[in-house]
C-alpha cells in the first residue's frame, strides 16, 4: 500500500515541475497556443494536490473548497487545452457550463454536510468524465491518429478505469475518504502518477510532432501554389525512378511552361500573376492521377513524372492538361484571360539520371515554344542524344 498524502506531495511537486517546463517551453514563439492552457491546468492540478496535501494540518473549509475547486478547474482546463490543440472550439465552450456544474455539484453536497465517502465519490465521478472526454478526444473514431495519441488516450482510459473503480469502490463499501489507505486508493493514485507522466511528456510531444510536420510541409511544400517544391520533387522523382527501374515499368516525365507569362504579369500586375500561377496548379492537379508527381520547379516552370506511362500515354496526359490548362479562363480586370502551355515530353530511361532527362524534356518544351507555344512537343530519345 502507498502512503496517499506523501503521494499528493509527489502529484503535487510533479505537476508544477511539468507546468515550470511547459511555460518554458511556451515561451518560444512557435509554441501552440494549447500548450499555454495545458502549463495552466497543470500548475492548478499541482496547487490542487498541494493544498490535498496540507488538508490535514490546515484543517479549514477554506482550504478543502480551494483543494477541490483547484482539482476541478485543473481537469476542465486540461480538457479545454485538448480541445484546443485538436480545433473543437465548440466543446471547448461547453466545458464551462459542465465546469460550472460540477463546482456547484461537489461546493453544494459539500456545504449540505454530505459525508465524506460521498464527496469522494462525487469527485472522483468528475474527474472520471473529465478524464473520459479527453480519451474521447484523442481517441476519436475516424481521425488519423498517430501512435503517440493512441497511447496518450488508452492511458487516459486507464486512468478513467481507476476513478470509476474508486466511485463504485465507496458506493459499495461506504467507506471511502481522501487519506483512506487501501488497494482502490493506491490504484487510482498510481494510475494518477502515471497520467500526470505520460500526459505531461505526451502532450509536448503532441505539440512538437504538430511542429514536425509543419516544418517538413514547409520544407516541400511550395507556399505558393501548394505543389511540391524543386527539392521535394527530385527527391520523390529519384524514388519513382528507381521503383519504376525496379519493377521494369516505364516512367514518363514532362517539363511545362506557361506562355508569355511576363506579359501576364506586365499587364495585370504580380499578384494576377500569382493568381494565374495557383490557377494552372489547381487545373492540372484535376488532370492528374494520384501516383504522379508535379512540381514547380521555379517561376512559371513545372515539371510532371508520371509512373507506369508509355510515350503515347504521356503525350495523351500532355495533350489533355494542355487543353484543361486553356479553357480555364481566370478573371481579371475587365473581363477573361486564357493562359497556354506548351510541354516537352520525354520517357524516362531506366539508367538515366534525372537531369539528363529534365534537359531532354526541356529541349522539347523549347521546340514547343520555337514552333508557335500551346503544343506539345516529344523529346528525342536518350540513345540519339548520347549518339549525336
Ligand atoms: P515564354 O512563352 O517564352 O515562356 O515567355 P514568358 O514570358 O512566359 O517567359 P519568361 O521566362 O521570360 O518569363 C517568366 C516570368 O515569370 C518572369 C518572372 O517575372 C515571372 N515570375 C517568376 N516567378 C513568378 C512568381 O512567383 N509570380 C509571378 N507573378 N511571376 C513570376
Ligand atoms: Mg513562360
Ligand atoms: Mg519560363
Amino acid at each position: 500500500m502507498i502512503d496517499i498524502r506523501t503521494f499528493m506531495l509527489v502529484l503535487a511537486i510533479g505537476n508544477i515541475g511539468f507546468a515550470m517546463l511547459m511555460a518554458g517551453y511556451a515561451r518560444t514563439a512557435a509554441a501552440s497556443p494549447a500548450l499555454r492552457v495545458w502549463a495552466w491546468a497543470k500548475l492548478v492540478q499541482g496547487c490542487a494536490h498541494l493544498l490535498g496535501w496540507l488538508r490535514p494540518d490546515l484543517p479549514w473549509i477554506g482550504v478543502a473548497v480551494a483543494a477541490n475547486t483547484f482539482l476541478i478547474a485543473g481537469a476542465a482546463s486540461e480538457a479545454a487545452a485538448y480541445c484546443t490543440f485538436f480545433g473543437y472550439a465548440r466543446w471547448r465552450r461547453v466545458l464551462y457550463p459542465c465546469t460550472a456544474l460540477a463546482l456547484l455539484a461537489m461546493h453544494g453536497a459539500r456545504f449540505a454536510h454530505a459525508s465524506p465517502n460521498t464527496l469522494v465519490i462525487l469527485m472522483s465521478m468528475i474527474i472520471a468524465l473529465y478524464t473520459a472526454a479527453m480519451a474521447a478526444i484523442l481517441l476519436r473514431p475516424g481521425a488519423g491518429h498517430s501512435m503517440l495519441q493512441r497511447l496518450i488516450g488508452l492511458n487516459g482510459l486507464a486512468f478513467f478505469a481507476a476513478m470509476s473503480l474508486r466511485a463504485y469502490s465507496g458506493i459499495a463499501h461506504g467507506h471511502m475518504a481522501v487519506f483512506a489507505p487501501g488497494a482502490v486508493q493506491s490504484i487510482t493514485y498510481l494510475a494518477g502518477y502515471l497520467l500526470m507522466i505520460v500526459n505531461g511528456f505526451g502532450f509536448l510531444l503532441l505539440c512538437k510532432e504538430e511542429d514536425d510536420q509543419q516544418m517538413a510541409r514547409l520544407a516541400t511544400i511550395d507556399s505558393l501554389t501548394g505543389l511540391v517544391n524543386r527539392r521535394a520533387f527530385f527527391e520523390r522523382t529519384e524514388s519513382a525512378r528507381l521503383l519504376a527501374t525496379r519493377l521494369r515499368s516505364p516512367i514518363a516525365l514532362m517539363m511545362i511552361d506557361i506562355d508569355h507569362f511576363k506579359r501576364l504579369n506586365d499587364r495585370f500586375g504580380h499578384a494576377t500573376g500569382d493568381e494565374a500561377l495557383c490557377l494552372f496548379a489547381a487545373t492540372a492537379q484535376q488532370t492528374l492521377r494520384d501516383h504522379d508527381i508535379m512540381g514547380r520547379l521555379g517561376g512559371e516552370e513545372f515539371a510532371l513524372v508520371l509512373p507506369g506511362t508509355e510515350l503515347e500515354g504521356a503525350v495523351l496526359a500532355a495533350e489533355r492538361l494542355r487543353g484543361a490548362v486553356s479553357a480555364a479562363h481566370m478573371s481579371v480586370s475587365g473581363g477573361t484571360y486564357g493562359m497556354t502551355v506548351s510541354i516537352g515530353v520525354v520517357v524516362i530511361d531506366p539508367n538515366e539520371h534525372i537531369n539528363s532527362a529534365l534537359a531532354r524534356a526541356d529541349h522539347a518544351l523549347y521546340a514547343a515554344k520555337s514552333a508557335g507555344r500551346d503544343r506539345v512537343e516529344v523529346g528525342q530519345s536518350r540513345l540519339r542524344v548520347v549518339a549525336g
